[in-house]
Formats: structure tokens, sequence, C-alpha cells
């Protein structure tokens, strides 16, 4: 394709609306333009990438069994009623009347769609199992869109349900799309690592959230250094501490502490370690109050916490609420007499003789112990994991990083066949539910992701398997007749080999053209200049090293190939 007829409007300047890298070089480079809050029209050169993206998607997915089809985008309200949602969604759900007053929404998501279809359409467990997908516009009407593609309110999805007739199936299924997952995001060229992930109250470790590793990710992540084991900080575990020889209970003292009420504070006046001193936070679980029990140098993660107490809605409550549940100015509080639901973080039971607020302003008390001065409700794992932790499966540094979502995994079991009664009839002739399990990629967001992870101050520097091009070819004279017939003569070359190749043809400085094919990233860059009339020579450019060689007119064709072909090789699976 030709540079010269190509809508490719390059910026010089970056867009202020623009935070994050991935969002500002898509702007720049001429990717996408915004027409609305969260809505983007994806350009040529960005649509190209997005389309490498779904065919890799497409080629794993159909590799892996599943068959795609295509949704409507549009989904009536009574689905959404019977499975529970149309309330439970929330305001990311976008609803809309149309004339006949049939109330619907746009499609964030298709687990009630296919639930509906496969419920009407596949009746016995010889039909099974079943894997559905498509590659499809999704709405969600984001609190607060950003960051481009990364966090639209229209973006592309690929979202996959499977069906199966027993839980070892099902598992099976899981499996299969977990090992494709895989196998997608190496041939997209990422740096990446699958997750154990969060799956609310359906637990255990069946979901997995895949992360394109990158500084700038939204999501923490606990990685070991020397093991495959990942987590998001949401579900990241530690490798249990030992539980510590009993030790002789002290009298419980008060002590005065005026002023000290954060922990270092309190741990400088009584010169101990916040590793001996227990904190106490008042949270609101769906407007129930519930003091969280913590050691002293570690932070609550909400999530777990969240599940423990099985609430729809937590916060840790402000300085004036805490006061009205207990009584006690923020501080100075401790388990020791509070009439609030307790609950504690494991790590809290295997401490002794150790230092709380004593719910009395400028107050704490010293060796307190739990079963002599205060009982718990209920213990779990509650705190967030840090690099002291170490991993759970090999006793290894444990490593915290930065990472994307760009895919998530996750067994849903019967909760949506159950509430939409979509049953089989089973070997046995019985009627029971399908298990179901659903997998989403958020296609746009996987380009913004490789952005995201792969630039440098000029620009994009895509991994070669979903680049708009595989190599742009510039043409530094177009006035100079016998370089253009050497360009052109290569870009025929290459388009006959089958390589995708961008023919810069502007009437534009080299400058000019230099600058932009950095910016939009292109792996490989064809120089056909005075070097050709001077030596013979043309220059090809690794976008990612720098590097650049010289080669002569007969040789380019063959060596570009050769140079696409050992990138690519990289990225087989
Ligand atoms: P997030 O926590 O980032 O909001 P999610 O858990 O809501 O993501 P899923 O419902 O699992 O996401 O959707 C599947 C995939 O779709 C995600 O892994 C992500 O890559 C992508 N995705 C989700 N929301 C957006 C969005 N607003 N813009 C772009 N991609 C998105
Ligand atoms: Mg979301």
């Amino acid at each position: 394709m030709r540079f010269s007829q190509l809508l490719i409007p390059t910026l010089k300047e970056t867009p202020a609306e623009a935070e994050i890298i991935s969002h500002q070089l898509m702007l720049r480079a001429g990717f996408i333009r915004k027409l609305a809050s969260g809505i983007y029209s994806y350009l040529p050169l960005g649509l190209r990438s997005i389309r490498k993206v779904e065919q890799i998607v497409r080629e794993e997915m159909n590799k892996a069994g599943a068959q795609e089809l295509l949704l409507p985008m549009v989904q009536p309200s009574d689905l959404w009623q019977e499975s529970g949602r149309w309330q439970k969604y929330g305001p990311e759900l976008l609803r809309f009347t149309d004339r006949h007053k049939r109330e619907s929404c746009l499609g964030p998501t298709h687990e009630e769609v296919i639930t509906d279809l496969v419920r009407k359409n596949v009746h016995s467990y010889r039909s099974l199992p079943i894997n559905l997908y498509q590659i499809q516009t999704k709405f969600r009407d984001e609190i607060r869109p950003r960051f481009g593609l990364m966090r639209g309110r229209e973006f592309i999805m690929k979202d996959a349900y499977s069906f199966d007739a027993t839980d070892i199936d099902a598992g099976l299924t899981y499996e299969k799309m977990n090992d494709a997952y895989h196998r997608i995001f190496k041939r997209c060229g990422l740096s990446f690592r699958a997750v154990e992930a969060d799956s609310g109250t359906i637990g255990g470790s069946y979901s997995h959230e895949f992360m394109v590793l990158a500084d700038t990710g939204e999501d923490t992540i606990v990685v070991c250094r020397e093991c495959s084991y990942a987590a998001n900080t949401e579900k990241a575990r530690a490798m249990e501490t030992p539980i510590p020889e009993p030790v002789e209970q002290l009298p419980l003292k008060k002590i005065e502490t005026p002023g000290k009420r954060k922990v270092k504070a309190v741990c400088e006046f009584l010169d101990i370690f916040p590793e001996n001193l227990v904190k106490t936070l008042i949270y609101v679980a769906d407007g129930k109050p519930v003091a969280v029990l913590l050691r002293g140098d570690h932070e609550v993660q909400e999530v777990k916490l969240q599940n423990l107490l099985g609430a729809d809605e937590i916060r840790l409550t402000d300085d004036k609420e805490t006061f009205d549940f207990t009584g006690t100015p923020t501080g100075y509080l401790g388990p020791v007499g509070l009439h609030l639901r307790i609950v504690a973080d494991l790590e809290v039971l295997k401490m002794a003789n150790f230092t709380v607020g004593a719910n009395e302003k400028n107050f704490h008390l010293q060796n307190v112990n739990r079963g002599r001065d205060f009982t718990v409700d209920e213990t779990a794992d509650l705190r967030m994991i840090t690099e002291k932790d170490r991993c759970p499966q090999c006793g290894g540094e444990l490593e915290l990083t930065r990472g994307i979502e760009v895919g998530h995994i996750f067994k849903l079991g019967t909760t949506y066949s159950e509430a939409l009664k979509a049953t089989f009839l089973d070997d046995q002739g019985q009627e029971i539910p399908f298990i179901m399990g659903c997998y989403g990629i958020g296609v746009s967001r996987t380009v913004a992701s490789s952005i995201e992870q792969n630039h440098d101050k000029d620009g994009i520097i895509f991994p070669l398997p979903i680049a708009p091009f595989q190599a742009i070819l510039l043409n530094l004279s177009t006035r100079d007749k016998e370089i253009t017939a050497a360009a052109e003569s290569l870009y025929e070359e290459l388009t006959k080999q089958g390589i995708e190749v961008l023919i810069d043809d502007r009437d534009e400085r080299p400058g000019i053209k230099f600058k932009d094919a950095d910016l939009i990233g292109i792996p490989f860059r064809v120089m056909v200049g005075k070097s050709l009339t001077k030596e013979g020579k043309i220059e090809i450019r690794d976008r990612k090293s720098g590097e650049t060689i010289s080669v002569t007119q007969q040789e380019a064709g063959d060596r570009i190939k050769q140079m696409i072909e050992t990138a690519m090789a990289e990225c087989r699976v």
C-alpha cells in the first residue's frame, strides 16, 4: 500500500488529552481518533493491527475447537431480568427504550444471550461440549473512560462461552482455553504472565488473568522470581510463615501514648517494631460496621476482605464514622472490649504479647493476647502480599510488578445456566444445568498494551506479528527517476513475495519520512536513496535494535524476507 493514498494523519505534537504513552502514540501515529468520551474511530493503520490480533485469536480459538458466531449487540432487558443482572450490573450497562417502549441494553458481555441461545438449541449431552465465540464491539458505560483504547466505552472483545456436561469436562475445556490464551499472546509477540485471579464467590483458582507486563499497567501483580507462580494482588498468597513456639503471656499493661496515632509514631514512642503491633480498621460492609485486625506492617487487600465478608460493597470508614461506631478516635482503636464483629488476618493469630489501641484517646494496651483478652469472629488471609513474602509454591523471592489485563478466563459453573434454566439431558436421562466457562480477550486493549510495552522516545516499536505492516519502504527522493524506479521495483518484488509493505512515496523530505516511520513503529525500514545511486546500496534498519545493514539492490528482497522470518520465528508456538 501507498503512504500517499492511506489516511495516516500523523501529529507532531502530543495531544494534551492523552495521559499514557500508548494513547499519545496511537493519536500521534494516526491510528485512532476520538469521537466522544471513550469512543474511537479506528483508522487504517490502527485497524490493521486490530485485525492482526483478531486473526491470531481466531486461529487459536478454532484450533482449540471453539466455533465462531456473531451475537446481537442490542439485548432485550428480559434476559437480564432473568439472570438478575438488570439490577446488579449497575450504571455500566447502557440501557435504552425503543419506540415500542421495550427496554434494551447495549451488550457489555454476552452470558445471557449465549445461554439463551444454547438452552433453546442444545438439549442432549451428545451435543456437548460446545464452545462458542465471537469477536465483537462491546459497550460499557465506564465511569472513567480513559487512556484511549485501554479503557474505552466502546471496544472490541473476543468472548467465548463453553458448555460442558460434567465438572471434569469443564475443567478440560478450561485448560484448553488456558493453553490457547498462552499461544495467542506469545504469537502476538507480547511479554505476559498468566496470573491467578480472584473469582469472587465461586472460589478456587478457576480464574486466570492474562497480563501484559508494562510499568505503566493499572494492575499490580505478584510474580515469583524462581517458579511460574503469578497472581494478582487480590488473590496472591504467601508461603506460610512458621507458627511460633508458645510464649508466656505477660500481664496486660495500659500505657499513655499522647497524640500517637499512626503505627510509626506509636512504635517509635514505645520502642517496638510494627510486627509487634496490631492495628484495627473499621470498615462498613453493606451498611454494617466490622473491625479488621492486621499486623502493624501489613495492609488490607480489600477484595480478600470483601470475599470473606460476602458483601456487595465495602469501604473504610472516615474519622467521624469510626468515632460514631466505636466512641474512640481513629488511632487508638483496639479489639479489647470492642463490641463489633471482628475479623483478623491470619498473621495476627501468630502474634503474642502485642500492642493495640486501648479504645481510649491517648492510650494503648501492651502485652495483649488473643483468647485471653479478646476473641475474633473470623480469620482469613486479608492482606496485601509484599516483596518480603515468599512464594507459596517454591519459597522463592516474590516480586511486585505491573501489568495490563488483556484477557480473562473464568470457570462459571452453573451460575447462569441455573438462573436461566438452561438444561440438557445427561447420559442417564436426567435434566441438569450446563456447566459453563467464559473467556474474554480485549482485542483493542491488546494493541494498546503492545505499545505500552514496546516504544521509545521516537514512537511505537511494534512486535512484528501485530504491526500494521511488516516493512516500510522509503523512497527518499521521489523526484529522482533511478531511485524511484528501484524503490518501485523492490516494492513490487516484496509485495509479490507476500510481504506486507507500505511504500512511503510522498513528496516529502527524508527527515519527515524517517520520523513518521519511527513513529508508526513498523519493524523494518527499507531506505532507497542516495546510497543507491552512489554505491548501489539499499539500507535496511531494524526498528527495535536500531541496527542498519547495507545490501545490494539484488540482495534486498531476500534479506528482508529472511529478517522477517527470523523475527516471526521468535513468536512461534
Ligand atoms: P477491567 O477490570 O479492566 O475493567 P473486566 O474485568 O471488566 O476488566 P472482563 O469483563 O473480563 O473485563 O472483559 C474481558 C476483557 O475485555 C478484559 O480482560 C479486557 O482486556 C477487556 N476490557 C474490559 N473492559 C474494557 C474497556 N473498558 N476497554 C477496553 N477493553 C476492556
Ligand atoms: Mg471492567
